[in-house]
């Protein structure tokens, strides 16, 4: 799990600003820096590379914009977005971050105290813990919609947020092939097909992180290997609880059976509503998306697939 986060330490940020302001050292020899923090993050770093800079006899003076400086400084190097429009903004001024995000294309050149190459999420000492950021977002969206934060009903509204989201993203810590790897030798004669109808799904839209909800029906022909009928649900949950589109969600289901069970053919249906459709934007009411998923001879043979449907009508 902590493989997700990086919990900087002061020290670390330190440490991370000392490189950046030798970075920036190398490519400008001018004895006094105009240092310009972009909000918000890159503020405290601004601060600290300013120390380290004047460490190693440079004059630094912070600035209002970005306009006035000859050095901008940001927390982390992501997308490239913040830095691309700084550029345009300010062009010609050396841009530098303690932390370089190399995972994602690096268009816009810059400097950098430091490069993760690894997917976690950083957090900024100044940031406070994962749990402190993540609640802090709550509150602000509840400052969004209008709402007052501190009323009574709201107050322990953060943290009751994340834990129901800890749930909604359960399926992230979960993998299929734990779900699955405690396959039956099915007998012999099990070369019918077994399906399970209108397993829960509870899920929530990647677009909106709005709810969308429903059933699953899975239904495979086995070959030699059958699961317990409650792993069909468990393996609905591992791909459910995660953010998603539902067609992703009916393939991975049908895939993973693939994968882990090596049946015959696999068939995943799947019907939902999706509350970011109907409560919002065109407001379609009622309507129920269906999406399927074939896999082997419930693909190939159109007899297997109309069996299956016929099942679960
Ligand atoms: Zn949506």
């Amino acid at each position: 799990m902590n493989d997700q986060y990086w919990e900087m330490t002061h020290g670390e940020a330190v440490t991370l600003a000392n490189m950046l302001a030798e970075e920036i050292m190398r490519h400008t020899s001018a004895e006094s820096l105009r240092l310009y923090g972009v909000p918000r993050g890159g503020v405290p770093c601004s601060y600290l590379v300013a120390a380290a800079l004047q460490v190693r006899g440079r004059r630094c003076t912070q600035v209002e914009s970005p306009i006035e400086a000859d050095v901008l400084v940001d927390d982390i190097y992501d997308s490239g977005a913040t830095c691309a429009r700084y550029a345009r903004e300010a062009p010609g001024r050396l841009f530098g971050v303690l932390v370089s995000k190399t995972t994602k294309n690096v268009t816009v050149p810059h400097l950098s105290g430091g490069i993760d190459s690894s997917e976690r999420w950083v957090v900024f000492p100044w940031e406070g813990t994962v749990e402190h950021s993540a609640s802090d977002i709550v509150t602000r969206l509840i400052q969004f919609v209008g709402d007052d934060p501190t009323r009574g009903g709201l107050a322990e509204t953060p943290k009751r947020v994340l834990k129901a989201w800890r749930e909604w993203g359960a399926g992230y810590a979960m993998r299929a092939a734990d779900v699955l790897k405690t396959f039956e030798d099915g007998a012999d004669k099990v070369d019918e097909m077994v399906l399970v109808r209108d397993i829960p799904i509870y899920s929530h839209c990647e677009h909106h992180l709005a709810p969308f909800f429903g059933v699953a029906h899975i239904g495979y022909i086995p070959d030699g290997r059958i699961v317990g009928l409650s792993k069909l649900s468990r393996l609905a949950d591992v791909f459910a609880k995660r953010l998603q589109v539902q067609e992703r969600l009916t393939n991975q289901i049908a895939d993973a059976l693939v994968e882990h069970l090596q049946p015959k053919g696999v068939g995943v249906v799947v019907s939902c509503r999706h509350l970011c459709m109907e409560s919002r934007g065109i407001q379609r009411q009622g309507a129920t998306t269906i999406t399927s998923a074939m896999r082997g001879v419930l693909f190939s043979k159109p007899e297997a697939r109309a069996e299956l449907m016929s099942l679960i009508k």
